[in-house]
């Protein structure tokens, strides 16, 4: 391909503190319009803002997880904008100085491990809402979201396809829930992403002109919308065109982007330090005590995995993916008796499967870690065939309970008594005397077909191991 995919990623995580960025008003969502927002949040003259520490803190806790520098003094600045959403006539960001400066994220591509850098991550407050349906020929305004705090996390143009930028996503997605820093719930917008989009020709050395995608809130549509927009990109250029420098809107409904607003009409901020706030002061001794309460970071526990459970990468990527899943898969080990490859594989396979077709939360799956856990021993001692746990997997799913309970209300415990094998495979000898003799004579692969026959006259409570050691033995020896 002639074209070289430049992709850079700004994200706003939501911070998940209790109240908002400069003042003591509630940030939990869903409350009735403007319940939750106070004198400062709406703007009223004469108010004072007054910093949460603690969204300060969790900006400070993300910067020592990316390996960033944590500015000891950063500033807050006005930007300046007129919009219905925002009284005030300008929101306090950060600009010249932010909380956190470069940093890095490594993400898993199909080509192996790539760091992608981090620019910086400022803190800022969120604007209100406007509201379109409710109300006829008018617009309403929310301010209850207005002054929710907000990190902004802005990468380097390091990724270099649609599919990279997801891989980031995710990552980053990850790790501001392992830090309990944001909830990372989308729908609810607390992880938001404006994606920058450029191409060049590969070889070449400086950028080509970007456009900005807003309006993306799901993976699968940052993944569409990119390549919809290369696409366009490709065509205008290979045509003669020139790529002009603007915000675009994704559309999922339409699956299409479309212009929003030119760089020509882009506004001048004019930022300035804002004169009601003093510098942000994070000191040694809160670097410190973030330090330690640092928790096992994504990649850590990836690497744990591997060597500790014994597991593939693209297995452990896919366990490590969600604190829930790492979670659940860590209990069920245990409740399996330490079995760690077995229980991967029943929870990336049968469980996700489950869980994906009745859209269900890790959290709420029916079926528990101890459950899979003593479902797995059943497996592993023999109790039943992995054919039959699928049986017991979906009968658990059903509410009928335990493994063991299910294994005993069904009957499904699996033919150990080697002497009842042995009778039904005198019988399947006797009603096949054609294909035994065909083994007799060196046909061995066809022990398979009488090995089926015994399996299913036993309902596959037998297990097969054993049934192909007898039938060798009654007609080889
Ligand atoms: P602005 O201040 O206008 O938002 P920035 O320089 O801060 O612009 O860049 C915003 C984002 O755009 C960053 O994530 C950066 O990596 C990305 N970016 C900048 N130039 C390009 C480009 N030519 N192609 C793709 N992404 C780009
Ligand atoms: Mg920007």
């Amino acid at each position: 391909m002639t074209w070289e995919i430049v992709i850079g990623l700004e994200v706003h995580a939501q911070l998940m503190t209790h109240s908002k960025i400069f003042s003591g008003a509630s940030t939990a969502y869903g409350a009735q319009p403007n319940t939750q927002a106070c004198a400062v949040d709406v703007g009223l003259p004469g108010v004072l803002p007054v910093m949460n520490r603690e969204a300060a803190l969790m900006a400070a806790r993300f910067g020592l997880a990316v390996g960033a520098t944590i500015n000891r003094v950063s500033v807050f600045a006005r930007k300046n904008y007129f919009y219905p959403d925002l009284p005030k006539g300008y929101q306090i960001s950060q600009f010249e100085i932010p909380v956190v400066s470069g940093g890095t994220l490594e993400i898993h591509t199909p080509e192996g491990e790539k760091t992608i850098r981090i620019t910086r991550a400022h803190l800022e407050e969120d604007a209100g809402k406007s509201l379109h349906e409710q109300f006829r020929g008018m617009t309403g305004i929310d301010l209850n979201r207005a002054g929710t705090p907000l990190l902004e996390i802005v990468s380097e143009p390091d990724m270099r396809s649609p599919a990279e930028a997801v891989s980031y996503l995710r990552k980053l997605h990850s790790l501001v829930r392992t830090l309990e820093i944001c909830d990372g719930n989308m729908q609810e917008g607390s992880f938001r992403c404006d994606a920058n989009i450029s191409i060049r020709r590969h070889g070449d050395k400086t950028l080509g002109t970007r456009t900005e995608l807003k309006n993306i809130n799901s993976f699968r549509f940052v993944e569409r919308a990119l390549h919809h927009e290369i696409e366009r990109q490709i065509a205008v250029v290979e045509d003669g065109g020139d790529i002009i420098q603007e915000t675009r809107l994704y559309d999922p409904e339409r699956d299409q982007t479309r212009s929003m607003r030119s760089k020509e009409e882009a506004h001048d901020y004019r930022y300035f330090p804002d004169p009601d706030l003093p510098p942000l002061v994070i000191s040694e001794a809160d670097l410190e005590q973030l330090r330690r309460e640092l928790p096992e970071l994504p990649d850590a526990q990836l690497a744990r995995f591997i060597s500790d459970y014994d597991l593939g990468a693209d297995e452990a990527v896919q366990l490590t993916s969600q604190k829930e899943i790492a979670d659940y898969y860590e209990n069920a080990v245990t409740k399996a008796g330490g079995e760690t490859r077995l229980t991967a594989n029943w929870i990336n396979g049968e469980l996700m499967s489950w869980l994906n077709r009745s859209n269900t939360a890790f959290t709420d799956s029916p079926v528990s870690p101890t459950m899979l856990g003593q479902l797995v021993q059943r497996i592993l001692d023999k109790t039943i065939s992995g054919k039959i746990a699928k049986e017991v997997f979906q009968a658990m799913w059903n509410g009928e309970g335990s493994a063991d309970e299910v294994i005993a209300s069904r009957g499904l415990t699996q033919i150990t008594d080697s002497s009842a094998i042995e009778q039904v495979v005198s019988d399947v000898i006797a009603r096949f005397p054609d294909q035994s003799e065909q083994i007799r004579a060196g046909q061995e692969k066809v022990i398979g077909f009488l090995v089926g026959q015994v399996m299913k006259a036993t309902s596959g409570k037998a297990n097969p191991q054993t049934v192909n050691d007898i039938l060798k033995k009654q007609l080889l020896s």
